[in-house]
């Protein structure tokens, strides 16, 4: 009867730390993609003659006599 406990608990804590594990690297996942994100944004800069934000690989905003 003791040993049925046992089971059942070893069974439960085994979903309890899988799930754990689970939401754990999900949770990791979501914070990594909002720095990736949030870098991204910052890395843009605003060219100063039109104000568009263009990404460093961009160059210039590619708008018609904008010399940046
Ligand atoms: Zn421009």
């Amino acid at each position: 009867m003791i040993l049925k406990y046992l089971v059942l608990a070893g069974i439960i804590a085994a979903v309890w730390f899988g799930f754990k594990a689970i939401s754990r690297r999900n949770k990791a996942k979501t914070a990594e993609d909002q720095r990736k994100r949030k870098e991204s944004v910052e890395d843009m800069t605003a060219c100063s003659v039109c104000g568009t934000f263009v990404t460093p690989e961009q160059g210039d905003c590619r708008k018609a006599g904008c010399p940046y």
